[in-house]
């Protein structure tokens, strides 16, 4: 194997975690193995300078990135995310995760994933508008309705899409809603759309859930992250029974052995940005949220959260992934040993994309349904996948997260092979 010149992962790092998640899978891929370094090595990698002017009159410039991990079964989707410490090695990890997510969940899709280094609260509104349309205009190139469709990730929204699809509309002389998911209703966004991937979070926890006979009913729910993902899971399993306990952010953790109440939690994040001073709650440290009792942990923020060290102390039945990579290769070992179900950010928050799927298939044929269709569809695609991963983990008695790579990269594969390599 030719090892990439321009990545240097660490095996913690998300690149280093994504590989060692591949190596996992190839024992259980028959002769499709022989296609498995497609999956080391991105498809195309994108590097774009942005500069952009500032309300104070200098220029700034920011590095921005999409890279297309896998184009065999569809064009790219994955979203783009806006953060300080986002580099071309996460960003990386992510599109393969894409990749990997959207064959689990069988979307005719790619996998792709994009990302700004930059810190969007540190931008006024202008600036962050003129910052998404230098950045759509430079991946312009290589996005497109029928190529690669972007979607919100964290710290982006329904208004930077409308700003990407504007961009992208302006410089092609369409109106293309079909360029990037998550829009503005009125803009070709599709109903359920915001709500989606913590939505799918409650239906595969409740689902894996019942199947290892924890009830719903008083189960004591930890959430790290209180964004879209984190909040939106959390009133799910709090009006289905279940107890908050504790929740992180980047600003506060909070624990209330009662319950926190998610609707008042919700209210004072609106209104604040963040967990930080709310009443309903004690402070405690940090660190010690690894260490409180509950029956489902949620990470539902960043990547590389659940480390060894911390794995060692968890006091969970179930790792349920609403972020994507938040399991170190040596944490998901350690918990596999203590008994700890993992449920994969591949399976668990792919409820997101499914729904970006619908949202794209309707803005193609211009015709929208319902809430109810949406949710109907999300629940079929989304427990039909789960139930085929489970049955996989059962078979062939391997972690679910294996599990998902098996049926995911066996599709990815085949349809590798049967493409054939060109020329
Ligand atoms: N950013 C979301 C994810 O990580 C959704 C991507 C999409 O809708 O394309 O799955």
């Amino acid at each position: 194997m030719q090892n990439l010149s321009y990545v240097d992962p660490q095996a913690d790092s998300p690149w280093g975690t994504f590989l060692a998640q591949v190596d996992s899978v190839v024992p259980h891929l028959g002769h499709l193995a022989r296609w498995v370094e497609t999956l080391k090595h991105p498809k195309r990698c994108l590097i774009v300078d942005i500069p952009i002017e500032l309300d104070n009159g200098s220029v700034a410039h920011f590095e921005g990135y999409r890279v297309q991990h896998n184009l065999s079964r569809g064009p790219g989707k994955g979203g783009v995310r806006f953060h300080p410490q986002v580099n071309l090695e996460e960003v990386m990890a992510l599109s393969a995760w894409m990749t990997v997510k959207n064959a689990a969940v069988n979307l005719p899709y790619g996998g792709a994933k994009g990302g700004v280094r930059v810190d969007p609260k540190q931008l006024s509104l202008k600036e962050l508008e003129r910052l998404t349309r230098r950045y759509t205009s430079e991946i312009g190139l290589i996005i497109g309705p029928d190529k690669d469709i972007p979607a919100p990730d964290v710290n982006t929204n329904a208004q930077v899409m409308a700003w990407m699809m504007d961009t992208y509309s302006m410089n092609t002389g369409s109106t293309a809603t079909g360029v990037v998911t998550g829009k503005p209703i009125p803009l070709g966004g599709s109903l359920g759309r915001v709500s989606a991937t913590g939505r799918g979070v409650y239906v595969v926890g409740r689902t894996v859930a019942n199947k290892l006979q924890t009830p719903l009913q008083g189960a004591r729910i930890a959430v790290q992250g209180f964004g879209n993902v984190g909040s939106v899971a959390a009133s799910m399993f709090v009006d289905n029974g279940a107890r908050l306990v504790s929740v992180q952010d980047h600003s506060a953790t909070l624990l209330n052995d009662q319950g926190i109440d998610v609707a008042a939690l919700v209210a004072h994040t609106k209104a604040t940005g963040a967990v930080a001073g709310f009443a309903g709650a004690d402070s405690i440290a940090a660190e010690d949220f690894w260490n409180v009792s509950s029956d489902i942990l949620i990470p539902a923020a960043l990547e590389g959260q659940i480390t060894e060290a911390r794995a060692a102390q968890l006091k969970t039945k179930i790792v349920l992934e609403g972020a994507n990579g938040p399991t170190t290769p040596a944490a998901d070992r350690l918990l596999k040993d203590r008994g700890v179900t993992v449920v994969p950010d591949v399976i668990a928050n792919a409820g997101g994309v499914i729904v970006s799927y619908f949202e794209w298939v309707q803005d193609f044929s211009s015709f929208f349904w319902t809430e109810e269709e949406i949710y109907q569809r999300l629940d079929k695609i989304l427990l039909g996948a789960l139930e085929h991963i489970w049955q996989t983990h059962v078979d062939l008695a391997i972690p679910l997260r294996t599990a998902a790579f098996v049926v995911a990269c066996t599709r990815v594969l085949n349809a590798r092979e049967e493409r054939g390599l060109y020329p």
